[in-house]
């Protein structure tokens, strides 16, 4: 690593401590002090020279820890913002803060990239959640169906699908489909949330759902939010359409995690109570200074192993860190789908 001076060094702390001072530290419940800051300051200038030096970006997921988000970052978002920046992206080296299925995704709409994911096998539980196999024996059996995936799943399953979608547009995506018939794979509870959607809108749809849930927002249950109102009765609840369905149906506001920063700053309640991942989380409290914000997000185990230091590992050995690959054949085929939901987004 590059030495900074001491006074370098300090000037780094209090310019991450002037940001991230009002912003939870889900590790200690505390709030992050200066002396954290001071421990982070030489990473974080040392990320932020190295990538200067080599054409590198840096994109990150709001789910991803906040010394990444707002000290290191060139561009933050959900899913579908990230996808978007990572095409338009015209340097030579993308490293991708998420998990593994956002870095393949990086990979298809820009292939001439070299693609670093900082954790190298980071996964997710919905990703994981069904297979290219399954998916392709789902297809003979439902031939007369849309098939429709969450952006969350592998390029292979991509390749396989008519078209994916993100939080931000999956009910519009679904309401446009020309078919009667979806298989929507892989999150069961997004499904869920499509049907009771399709239905307030009037749409008569089948959908068929395969796959898994996502082990952070499956756990939320109605007695959480029963509970949190009871204690506190002004709070507004904020869920995200991977929970429960019944959960989400109590909800005051349920969207994606854009959404979920758009509503909150437009809000005038004071308290929130957020069912959805810490770091998102902490992007609402530095935005929201003024507002309340009750502990009842969850971490990402898969999201949280993207660190400064596996940041470094990578941005200080370009030549030889793994990168993200995709088989051509499968990133053409994925690229169509991801392709069609922008297109389809675009539209709206
Ligand atoms: S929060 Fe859930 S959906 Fe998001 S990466 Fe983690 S396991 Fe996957």
């Amino acid at each position: 690593m590059r030495d900074f001076t001491a006074a370098q060094m300090e000037e780094e702390a209090r310019r991450l401590y002037a940001l991230l001072g009002n912003v939870t530290d889900f590790k200690t419940g505390g709030k992050y002090t200066l002396e954290h800051c001071r421990a982070i300051a030489p990473s974080v200038l040392a990320v932020n020279n190295l990538k200067k030096e080599n054409d590198a970006v840096i994109l990150a997921h709001y789910y991803c820890a906040p010394e990444i988000v707002y000290g290191v970052a060139d561009f933050k978002g959900d899913s579908y913002a990230l996808a978007k920046k990572a095409a338009e992206f015209a340097g030579r080296n993308i490293i991708f803060c998420g998990v593994y299925f956002m870095a393949q995704t990086a990979k298809i709409v820009n292939p001439g990239k070299r693609v670093y994911l900082p954790p190298v096998t980071a996964g997710c539980s919905l990703a994981d959640g069904i297979d290219a196999d399954t998916v392709s024996k789902l297809k003979e059996r439902y031939p007369d169906a849309a098939f429709v995936c969450y952006i969350n799943s592998t390029a292979e399953v991509k390749a396989l699908c008519d078209v994916c979608v993100t939080s931000s547009n999956v009910y519009d995506i679904a309401a446009a489909m020309p078919n009667e018939r979806i298989v929507f794979i892989p999150d069961l509870f997004m499904a869920d949330n499509i049907r009771a959607e399709l239905k307030r809108r009037g749409i008569k749809k089948e959908v068929l759902s395969f796959g898994a849930t996502c082990c952070v927002h499956d756990k939320y249950t109605v007695r959480d939010v029963e509970e949190l109102r009871w204690a506190h009765p002004s709070v507004k609840i904020i869920s995200h359409p991977e929970c429960p369905l019944a959960v989400c149906e109590i909800s005051d506001y349920c969207g994606s995690t854009s959404g979920m920063l758009d509503y909150v700053k437009k809000s005038d309640a004071k308290e929130f109570a957020v069912l959805s991942e810490d770091g998102i989380v902490n992007s609402l409290e530095l935005e929201n200074p003024s507002k309340t914000f009750y502990a009842v997000s969850r971490p990402c185990g898969q999201m949280k192993r993207n660190t400064l230091g596996n940041i470094l590992g990578v941005l200080n050995n370009l030549e030889q860190a793994p990168q993200v690959q995709v088989p051509c054949d499968t990133a053409l085929r994925a690229k169509k789908c991801i392709d069609n939901m922008f297109e389809m987004a675009g539209k709206k």
